[in-house]
């Protein structure tokens, strides 16, 4: 278990437990209508009169049966709930481009929801508003699109994917499609994204989310060299971004105490992040649970001869950020093969090989039995593990 990531409450507090669902069927409208009964209606967030606005994850532009994107019949499904509640507008809002690539889907929403009266709008068509944070992880102030922080009530549409960078996208990270792409590099380039992510979130909160859970992917890398996709069937709903996401991680294996994001999310007050404080209605995890999808350490080695990461159950400050470094480095040129530890339960080494020992949690000042190159921070310093690498023959 990683240590020292903020989970939790300070002692004798106690706290209202969330509430998310998971229900499982082949009837889109069947499953999100029970999964948003199971948590007491959309009438708990959307009054007479609301502007409401769904925001699905279309940025990829691959049809909704990869995974991918979220299914139109899930919008269309939600939309309904929205106008029953009695609101008097629903939108639907993505971010990028709304040609080439994305062309057809957005058509394809448009097409699915204009009979109930709900209209497709491009987030890029209006500037960008620029909101300061109060007590953020990182960023002091963020850019987000103006329907978001104008609207009465903002229902967060996801897919259910796990993530190279961050470890899963699902709610929190769902925020990515409505800044500015320039934004979107840059959060890159500064190594923040999990930061980014959440002070997103602290400038507007969602009200509602609706995961769709027809399938699970990997978002890392490109689809048509890895185009693993799974199909659960499942819809998971709440009004706690946090603790959807909490629920989300473990029915697709990814254990949440290992997502910084969470941590960062939940003691900046966005919502729950350990599952004993949450209420799972409908399916249990257990039932719904399919430990289906790669992650992108599993990726990474699929893509690589020479160099072996091995997980110790590290959270996404060294295992996200080992991970991207990898992907983008080539080992064919290497002349030993090498193993990247990271995390607190790291093992020694058997058999031949160069090891590095990643991070502080595999320091083998704490298990003296570990050895290897050591690499020191919390988290890691990839610039020294690159420099190591490199020096070996990785390119
Ligand atoms: S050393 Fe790495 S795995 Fe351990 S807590 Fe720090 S960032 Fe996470």
């Amino acid at each position: 278990m990683v240590t020292g990531l903020g989970f939790g409450l300070e002692m004798g507090k106690e706290r209202k437990k969330a509430i998310v669902s998971i229900v499982r069927g082949q009837d889109m409208k069947d499953k999100v209508d029970r999964a948003l009964n199971l948590i007491g209606g959309m009438g708990k967030v959307v009054k007479k009169g609301d502007k409401v606005l769904l925001k699905p994850n279309l940025v990829d532009g691959a049809p909704a049966e990869t995974g991918e994107t979220t299914h139109p019949e899930l919008i269309r499904a939600v939309a309904e709930q929205a106008f029953l509640a009695g609101a008097k507008e629903v939108y639907v809002g993505e971010g990028e481009s709304y040609d080439g690539p994305r062309a057809a889907l957005y058509k394809l929403i448009e097409k699915t929801v204009a009979p109930i009266g709900a209209k497709v709008i491009n987030f890029n068509d209006e500037p960008f508003l620029e909101i300061p944070i109060s007590n953020p992880v990182y960023f002091d102030k963020v850019r987000l699109a103006k329907a978001v922080l104008e609207c009465d009530v903002l229902v967060n549409l996801p897919t259910l994917k796990t993530h190279g960078r961050v470890g899963i996208t699902v709610s929190i990270k769902n925020y990515y499609g409505a800044i500015p792409r320039e934004d979107k590099g840059k959060y890159h380039r500064l190594d923040r994204v999990e930061e980014a992510i959440v002070d997103l979130n602290l400038a507007r909160k969602s009200d509602l989310t609706v995961v769709d859970g027809t399938y699970s992917t990997i978002h890392w890398g490109p689809r048509e060299e890895f185009p693993e996709t799974h199909r659960l069937d499942l819809v998971i709903a709440g009004f706690d971004p946090v603790a959807v996401d909490t629920v989300s991680a473990k029915v697709i294996g990814v254990e949440p105490r290992t997502l910084r994001f969470l941590a960062w999310a939940e003691k900046r007050g966005l919502g729950i992040a350990q599952l004993e404080d949450i209420e799972v209605r409908g399916l249990s995890i257990e039932e719904a649970f399919r430990r289906a999808t790669t992650t992108a350490i599993e990726y990474d080695n699929l893509r690589h001869r020479h160099i072996r990461l091995i997980d110790c159950g590290a959270c996404t400050g060294c295992s996200g950020r080992i991970a991207a470094l990898v992907f983008g480095l080539k080992d064919e040129e290497m002349k030993e093969d090498v193993y990247v530890y990271m995390g607190p339960q790291a093992k020694p080494h058997k058999g031949p090989g160069k090891v590095f020992l990643c991070g502080r949690c595999a320091a083998p000042t704490f298990y003296n039995e570990l050895e290897g190159t050591y690499i020191p921070g919390c988290p890691v310093n990839l610039e020294r593990l690159e420099k190591e690498l490199r020096a070996l023959g990785a390119s």
